[in-house]
This record gives structure tokens, C-alpha cells and sequence, in this order.
């Protein structure tokens, strides 16, 4: 076809064929009825055909297009699907004459019609946000399906189509003349002469082959994984496919992922990777794919605009140029030379080495071994109480450092945790990519290599064969272009003398940027390929080592025993806390909004200076005299109602439960225990035995003790009786249970539960329930237990203990977690005469229990708690997260209740406000998603389906509306 050809088919409008019309082809010549519905298309007319239980597309294009070219694609997919491991494909129906290719003729014109099976799956078109798994599976598609053309053939393949990037550049000059906008227009036609200009050296190396060329969201069907991420597996419209270049292929692809990329053009890695992973690209391919990927933008882009201008009324191609124009203004805005290095790193390709071994000294009155590195990674010992959020305190640690040895310098390649943006939905820049350095000024600066001096404003650039030094904070009077020999003196550090300096210095590898000091982690392998450690020139100890977060999860599960599980499939390696804010290794702060253990929040300076002097003074057991036990002891007797004075000190949730059951063991001599289900209370076997929670234990239900007797679930949102009068209805469910273990003539012992329903996910129990079922029970001589470990000491905002919202007092209060803010603390809380009955059975001594240490921490929590008002906090802001999330519940269906109060909330999906089917997969993907926005969320209940909100209880107002915005934004964009 000749360039003409090619244009005059570019600007064909699509068939005009009806509805009705394609129904009338598809009885005459299919035999096929149906209701029709039209799917989008650039240039053909498709509708899909729900013919009973089976569906259908029919294709209808014009019959100036070359029906060899539709024969090719037929072709294609019979070839695909007699392949054992291809992606599926959907299968051509042949017309009732037999054929594959059906010509027809309506009003006037001639078309060309075929009939394909509906491949059955979702598509990814409408989904803004892809999970990396989605990028990667897309990217392994690409591969399966361009492995499995490589053996095809056909003379349909060989046609000009204006998106073979081949022809890119003349096919970008014919449609960059239908773009009125002078200033667009010159930025697509300069995008399109830099990317041919990479490409064409290229170009003799990048292999030739069938490809199916428009691998996209827009093509793929996907099944659902476990976790509610789409997994494209199938391929649908063959209409691009050429004989082209293989890379061109996974270019169209990854141009495609930009739309998805929130600006980031590192977003298609996962998607080289897995495509590389299966099917190899050679060096060249990969040098090719970033210039690739813009040829392609530009054609998008520039096609779009020319196709609207010949097609006003095409609302597919007028939809699509939002989309296109993104695409374009993510593939130009990125520099080619780092997309270059980290499409070649995603691979484990490395770049050619640099040579140093013959460099000169930079500071050549300088000894490497006087040069101080001071720490300023997350893990520091100098950053502590949040000093590291003043804007200076990096530079005030180097000076201070310097002053100390002389000359100081900060670690390229460190993670900052100075850099670590608090409520940021994005990851921070905090990897270093050079070093300061704080050193006496007029100290001689020399060139390490021979090179040209170019200056940019202050900023000084060494240009040598292959690699740049850029510094700032010199002194040189050497002008623009003055060349510079290997170990020659041309600048001195800046600054009056007897004073000192500060100087600059980073290393790099392409001359065209000017990089930046800092990136984001998941850019560090590109930016530190291209920009080399400095530290050559300086000392060893100028370079942080490298974070090894996977090793040490490696080793992690080598070791720590395979039940105690970690969230997350990859999880950040956390090492710092501070208030409701958790901040990993990489300097990325999270949101924590899950962790209920720590009460007052992270790194509490009060706390740990209390825990120092306590630890550094004694720490004994509770069988010595000392004036912390004593303090506690009294504190808590005095939180807990009227009566309830005698206080067990122990180390967990579930000992205090284990505690409690036993002391209804002794009190009332029997042994049978009502709980309820869906219900959690430990791990201990006593404690394990009344917790009932599928979630926590698949096997709950069937593997219960003989003395446990679980009651109905009171779950007011689906339990079998709903809404908060309920309770009747519930205690009636129960009396079966009660009236069973009457007859067994063996009494009650006593009832254990939350008075939150915290496991199930926060959701209060009806009105009045615990106060008639508290009746039954010890109307049997039973103890009633209000276990407090989650809900009790403040959380719940409006009230300091659960059981207040039910009015009514129970026998034996258990408190856990919070109460430690995550040391390890646990108390029971019971009437004296309940306490005394264990006499009988021995002492109680627990080792730790009640230590000093143990006594201090929780004698400051209560203080700090008190002192920072922070159950008023827990109330205040409680309430407006909960006003939020109930805001959202008319926008987005999948949420079906706002359950709980105060900082102890559940967030309950569901996919079908009748059924009230849980939605368990999209919660997990939910809970994933967030944490890539910075937010620590996870599910909770039987069905895995509530978001469990429970932060510390110092959570910032603003912290708050971060939480309602990052949700918002996965509820809108998907997850
Ligand atoms: N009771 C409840 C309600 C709990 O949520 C938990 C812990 N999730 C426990 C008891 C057990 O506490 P611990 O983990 O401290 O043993």
C-alpha cells in the first residue's frame, strides 16, 4: 500500500450499520437472534449478541479493507487456539453457508462481516488503577501471545496500518497537519523526531514477527485472584495484527499502562519484567521499547485528534483522547535516558562499569579515614521524637558532626527518614543520590578525571568521557567549556576562611540531565545506575549500605515459627513510629489505622523516658515490695465500677482471659462457659477455647471443648435477627443453649464477651441485650466476663469501658493491649470475694506480671492518656470519621455499613445490599491498594469483608480526612 493508500484508510468513518440492520445479518446469514449491544470500536462497527446462553460479537467493517487482512486474523486465532498454553482467544463462527467472511450490502454499501465467539472475563477498559500483579499478568500476555505468533504465517499480515511503529514518523507527519493547535502540534512532532532519532540506530537489531500489536486494557478479559486483583488470560480483537517489529508490540502495551500510571513512567516495569521473563528481548529490543513507547504515544495522541476531525460524532475516539492525551504527557514528560537505564535494570541488565581505578583525589588534603558519615537513615540514633520533621535538622546533624571530626558527610544511597512525607498518598524522594559535605572552607578541590567546565547558574558540572561530576558550593573561576586535566586544583570550597563549608557532590552517567539529589525508592535501581556513589571520593563509609528487606524476610521465615503470619504479601519493612504514623525502612510513612495496640500512639517520648529510668533502676517481680504496683493497682480499681477493687496483673489479652475463666472456674465450681460466636479471646488454651472466629480459626466450629457452649452471634447488620432491637430475639436464640446446660445438671461457670462486637467488626450489640442475658446467667450462678482487651480503656470515646454502652457492670473486667500501648500488660479486674476463691487453688504469680517496669509503662499510659485528653480526642475525631464514611456510603454501593464508634470502627463491603454477600476478595485488594497510598488497613470479621479502623487514639483531625481521601481514591479509581 502505498502512503497515499494508507492515508486515504485513515480516514475512513466507521459502518454505518444499525442495530436492527446487524440483527437482520445475523438471522439471515448466522441463524443467530438476539438482544444487540454496541461495543466500542475506532473503525468497525461491533455489537455484542446475547443469544440465550451464549454470546457473541458480530463484526462488521468496510469492504475497502482487504479481505486478506481479515483472513489473516481468523487465521490467527485458529493458530492460537490449537496451542496448548496461549492465552485464550475467542473462536470464529462460521456462517450458515459455511463461510468465515460474510460480505453484505446495506444502504448502499458493502461490509464485510465475521461473528467470534464473546470471550467471557472482564475487561480492564474504565478501571483507572492497576495493581502491579494486573501490570505484570498484562505484561506476561504480551509474551504468550507474540511466543506463540512467532510460528504463524500469513499474506494478510504484510499491510500498512497506521500504527505499525515502523512507519511511525511518516505516519505522525501525515496526521500531525489535522492538529489546529500550533503549540500541541510542535510538541508531538518534537516528541516523535527524539524518539526516531533513538530509534533508528537501533533499528537492524529489533526483530520482525507476527504480533497481535494492541495487547491492551481495552482487549484483554481477565479472571478475578484470591485477592480481588484482575489477571488478564485472554485476548480479543486481532484487528491490529501485523507482521512488525516484537518489541514494537510490547511497546503498544506499555503505552497503554500510562493511562494507568498516575504520571509515573516506571509503572510498566512489572510488565518488561514478566514479558522478559518468558520472552526474552535483546539489547537492542530493550533500548528500543522507551523511544518505542513514545512513537507510539505520538501516533495515539496524534490519531486521535485527526480521527475526531473526520468523525465529530464518534464518541468512542472523542472519550479516548483524554485518555490518549495522558498517555502522551506521561511518555514525554519522562527523561529517555533514566526509562533506558531502568527498563535495562528491571531485567538485571547492568550498565558497562565505570572505570575509577585511575581517578585522582577530589580533596587531596583530605585522608579518606578523617571523613565522618553521619547516619541520617530511618533507623538513626540521632533522630528521635519526631525532631527529624524540622526542616534543618539533617544539615544541624552533619554541622554538629563536622565540628566533632573535622570534616562530615551525609550517605549517598541512604533512605532519609527526614524525607518521609507523613500523609502523603504518594512515596516520598528520600533515597540520597549524592553527598554533602561539611568541610573548612578554601580546602582544594581537584578534578578526579579529565574533563570540560560547564557551569548552570551556581551549579558547577566536571564534564569527563562518560560521567559527569556535578557540584555545588565551589569556588572556581575556570569559565564555560575551559577543559580540565585528571588531578588538576580548579576550585577551592566556598566560604570565608576559618569558617565551614558545604559542598555538593554527585556523580553521573548521562549528560543530558541534570539529576535530581533525591528519588523515590522504587526509582533508586535506574537512579543509581546512573548516578554512581560518589564515595569513591570520599570514604567507603559515604555510602549506606543497601536495605535488604527481602533477605530479612527470608530469614524471618526460615525461623519465626510458620503460624505467626505478616501482613501483606510484601511487606514494608517498618522500623519507626511515631504518633498515629509508621515509616518503613525506604522512608515511606504510613497511616496507621489498624495498630489498636498502641493506645497513645508511637515513640512516645513521655513512655520511653519513664520505661528508661525505671529499666536502668529495677526491674523485679511483683512478689517485692515497690511503689509502681502499688500505684497501678490502685489506678485501675479506680477506673473499674463500684466493687470491682482487686487486681491480677498479667502480660497478654489472652492470659487475662485464661485469668478470668479460671477465677469463674473457682468462684462458682462448675465449668460449663457461654461465649458467643464470631468471637475472639486469645490463643491460650483456655482463651482459645471460647474464641469461636472462623477468621482467626477455620476449624473453630467444630473443635470446641466439651464445657464450651458458643451462643448465636448477636450480629445486628447479618445475623439472623437485625437492627439494635434485636436483642429479644437473640436472647430467645440463646436459651436452647442455657437450658441445655441446665439439663446437663452440671451448672454454669460463667459468660465471656466483648462488649463491642470487636471481632466481628465493631458492630454494638442491640440494646439492652448484655443486661438480660448478664439476668440468665447469673441467675445460674454463673460470673459474667466483659473482655475489654480491644474496646475497653478509652477507644470507644463516648465511653471509657464497652460495657458502659450497654449498662450494665460485670464480674470480672479483662484489659489487655492498649493498656501497654504494646508492652506487654494485661490486667483482670474482679470483686474481692471472686479474687479470694482462687486461694484455693494456690497462689497466683505470674514473673513478669505487675514488674516495676510493667507497672511504670501502664501507670503512663493512664497519665498520658488523661494529660493529652485522648479519649476526648477518640470522640471527637471518631465522630468525624465516622461522619465521613457514612458521607460515602450513598456514592459507593460496595459499602454496607458503618459500624462501631470512636476510634474502634468497621467498614463493612458487600456486593449485594439485598444478599449482603460479603465482599472478602475486593476488601483484601482494598486493604493492599491502601497501603500503596500509605494507609496500614486490614479486614476483620467471619467473612474477611470490614475494614478494622482502629488507630492510635492521638489521631490527628487531619490524619483523619488523609484516611477519608486515600479510601475515597481506591473506592473511585479501584484497587
Ligand atoms: N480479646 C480480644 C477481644 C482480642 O482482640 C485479643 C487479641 N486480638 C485478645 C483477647 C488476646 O489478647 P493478646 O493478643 O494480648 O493475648
Amino acid at each position: 500500500m502505498t502512503d497515499a493508500a494508507l492515508v486515504n484508510r485513515i480516514q475512513l468513518p466507521r459502518p454505518d450499520v444499525t442495530p436492527d440492520e446487524a440483527a437482520d445479518i445475523l438471522r439471515e446469514h448466522y441463524g443467530l437472534t438476539g438482544a444487540l449491544h454496541e461495543l466500542g470500536s475506532q473503525q468497525d462497527r461491533n455489537y455484542r449478541v446475547d443469544a440465550g446462553d451464549a454470546r457473541y460479537v458480530i463484526k462488521i467493517c468496510r469492504a475497502e479493507y482487504a479481505t486478506v487482512e481479515l483472513e489473516a486474523q481468523n487465521a490467527a486465532i485458529r493458530h492460537l487456539r490449537a496451542k496448548p498454553n496461549a492465552p485464550r482467544v475467542p473462536g470464529v463462527v462460521v456462517s450458515t453457508d459455511g463461510k468465515d467472511i460474510v460480505t453484505v450490502r446495506v444502504r448502499d454499501q458493502d461490509y464485510q462481516v465475521r461473528v467470534l465467539d464473546y470471550l467471557d472475563g472482564q475487561s480492564l477498559t474504565g478501571r483507572k488503577h492497576l495493581p502491579v500483579t494486573t501490570v505484570e499478568a498484562l505484561g506476561m500476555v504480551c509474551a504468550r501471545l507474540a511466543r506463540d505468533l512467532a510460528d504463524f504465517n500469513h499474506p494478510g499480515l504484510d499491510r500498512n496500518l497506521q500504527w505499525d511503529l515502523r512507519r511511525a514518523g511518516p505516519v505522525a507527519v501525515h496526521l500531525l497537519s489535522a492538529i489546529g493547535n500550533h503549540e500541541a502540534r510542535d510538541r508531538i512532532a518534537k516528541a516523535m523526531v527524539s524518539a526516531v532519532k533513538r530509534i533508528q540506530p537501533l533499528a537492524r537489531g529489533l526483530r520482525v514477527q507476527p504480533v497481535h500489536h494492541d495487547v491492551t486494557g481495552d482487549n484483554v478479559v481477565s479472571r478475578m485472584d484470591a485477592h480481588g486483583r484482575p489477571i488478564p488470560d485472554g485476548v480479543i480483537d486481532f484487528g491490529d495484527i501485523i507482521q512488525g517489529w516484537l518489541v514494537g508490540d510490547l511497546a503498544v502495551t506499555c503505552a497503554s499502562l500510562l493511562h494507568h500510571a498516575g504520571g509515573d513512567p516506571f509503572f510498566i516495569l512489572p510488565a518488561v519484567k514478566a514479558y522478559h521473563a518468558i520472552y526474552p528481548l535483546n539489547e537492542a529490543e530493550l533500548k528500543a521499547l522507551w523511544p518505542l513507547i513514545v512513537a507510539r504515544a505520538v501516533i495515539l495522541a496524534a490519531s486521535g485528534e485527526h480521527q475526531l476531525s473526520i468523525d465529530p460524532d464518534n464518541d468512542y475516539v472523542r472519550g479516548n483522547l483524554a485518555y490518549e492525551r495522558e498517555i502522551f504527557d506521561v511518555a514525554t514528560n519522562a527523561q529517555a535516558d533514566l526509562m533506558d537505564a531502568a527498563i535495562l535494570r528491571a531485567v538485571g541488565h547492568d550498565l558497562p562499569p565505570i572505570d575509577t581505578a585511575d581517578w585522582a583525589p577530589l580533596l587531596p588534603e583530605i585522608g579518606p579515614e578523617t571523613i565522618a558519615a553521619v547516619d541520617l537513615s530511618v533507623t538513626s540514633p540521632h533522630l528521635a521524637a519526631g525532631n527529624w520533621l524540622k526542616p534543618d535538622m539533617d544539615w544541624r546533624l552533619l554541622a554538629k558532626s563536622a565540628l566533632e571530626s573535622g570534616v562530615a558527610t551525609t550517605r549517598y544511597g541512604e533512605y532519609r527518614l527526614s524525607r518521609a512525607e507523613p500523609l502523603s498518598l504518594a512515596p516520598p524522594q528520600s533515597l540520597a543520590l549524592h553527598n554533602d559535605v561539611c568541610l573548612a572552607a578554601g580546602t582544594a578541590v581537584s578534578a578526579p578525571f579529565a574533563g570540560t567546565i560547564q557551569w548552570l547558574g551556581q551549579h558547577l558540572v566536571l564534564v569527563g568521557d562518560g560521567i559527569s561530576l556535578h557540584l555545588d558550593g565551589v569556588d572556581c573561576s575556570l569559565e564555560d567549556d575551559s577543559d580540565v586535566a585528571k588531578g588538576e586544583q580548579f576550585g577551592i570550597v566556598a566560604g570565608e576562611p576559618h569558617t565551614v563549608g558545604g559542598m555538593r557532590i554527585q556523580l553521573c552517567r548521562a549528560q543530558s540531565l541534570v539529576p535530581p539529589l533525591f528519588c523515590p525508592a522504587h526509582h533508586a535501581e535506574a537512579w543509581m545506575a546512573l548516578c554512581p556513589a560518589p564515595s569513591m571520593l570520599l570514604t567507603p563509609a559515604a555510602e549506606a549500605a543497601p536495605i535488604e528487606s527481602a533477605e530479612l524476610l527470608a530469614r524471618r521465615q526460615a525461623h519465626f515459627a510458620a503460624p505467626q503470619k505478616h501482613y501483606y504479601d510484601r511487606p514494608p519493612q517498618m522500623e519507626r513510629g511515631w504518633r498515629e504514623h509508621m515509616v518503613d525502612v525506604e522512608g515511606r510513612s504510613y497511616l496507621d489505622m489498624v495498630n489498636n495496640v498502641t493506645l497513645i500512639g508511637h515513640g512516645h517520648p513521655r513512655l520511653s523516658a519513664a520505661v528508661e529510668h525505671q529499666w536502668s533502676r529495677l526491674n523485679t517481680n511483683s512478689r517485692f515490695h515497690y511503689a509502681a504496683v502499688a500505684e497501678f493497682s490502685e489506678r485501675l480499681a479506680a477506673l473499674a465500677p463500684e466493687g470491682l477493687d482487686s487486681v491480677f496483673l498479667v502480660n497478654s489479652g489472652s492470659e487475662a482471659n485464661d485469668l478470668a475463666i479460671r477465677l469463674a472456674w473457682a468462684h462458682s465450681r462448675a465449668r460449663n462457659m457461654l461465649c458467643l460466636l464470631e468471637g475472639y479471646h486469645g490463643w491460650s488454651v483456655a482463651s482459645d477455647a471460647v474464641s469461636t472466629s472462623i477468621a482467626d480459626n477455620p476449624q473453630a466450629l467444630t473443635t470446641r471443648p466439651g464445657w464450651v457452649h458458643p451462643a448465636i452471634s448477636p450480629n445486628t447488620y447479618r445475623g439472623r435477627f437485625r437492627g439494635p432491637d434485636s436483642a429479644e430475639s437473640y436472647i430467645d436464640a440463646t436459651m436452647p443453649v442455657l437450658e441445655a446446660i441446665d439439663a446437663g445438671g452440671e451448672g454454669l461457670a460463667g459468660f465471656i464477651c466483648e462488649s463491642v462486637y470487636g471481632n466481628a467488626g465493631g458492630i454494638p450489640l442491640p440494646h439492652g441485650y448484655l443486661e438480660r442475658l448478664y439476668r440468665e446467667v447469673r441467675a445460674r450462678g454463673g460470673l459474667c466476663i466483659a473482655d475489654e482487651v480491644q474496646v475497653g480503656y478509652g477507644r470507644l470515646g463516648h465511653h471509657f469501658w464497652g460495657f458502659e454502652q450497654q449498662g450494665v457492670v460485670p464480674d470480672i473486667i479483662t484489659v489487655a493491649k492498649g493498656m501497654g500501648n504494646g508492652h506487654p500488660l494485661g490486667a483482670v479486674i474482679t470483686r474481692r470475694e471472686i479474687a479470694e476463691s482462687l486461694s484455693g487453688q494456690g497462689y497466683f504469680f505470674s514473673s513478669a506480671g505487675g514488674s516495676p517496669v510493667s507497672c511504670v509503662v501502664g501507670l503512663s499510659v493512664l497519665d498520658i492518656l488523661k494529660d493529652e485528653a485522648l479519649q476526648q480526642n477518640a470522640r471527637e475525631v471518631g465522630d468525624r470519621l465516622k461522619s465521613g464514611l457514612a458521607a460515602m456510603m450513598e456514592r459507593f454501593p460496595i459499602i454496607g455499613a458503618v459500624h462501631g464508634m470512636g476510634l474502634y470502627l468497621g467498614l463493612e463491603f458487600i456486593r449485594d445490599h439485598h444478599s449482603l454477600e460479603p465482599a472478602t476478595e475486593e476488601t483484601a485488594a482494598i486493604c493492599d491498594r491502601l497501603l500503596s497510598l500509605g494507609v496500614i488497613m486490614q479486614p476483620t470479621g467471619d467473612h474477611l469483608n470490614v475494614l478494622k479502623i482502629k488507630p492510635p487514639l492521638c489521631l490527628a483531625p487531619e490524619s483523619a480526612d488523609f484516611f477519608l481521601k486515600a479510601l475515597e481514591k481506591v473506592l473511585e479509581e479501584g484497587w
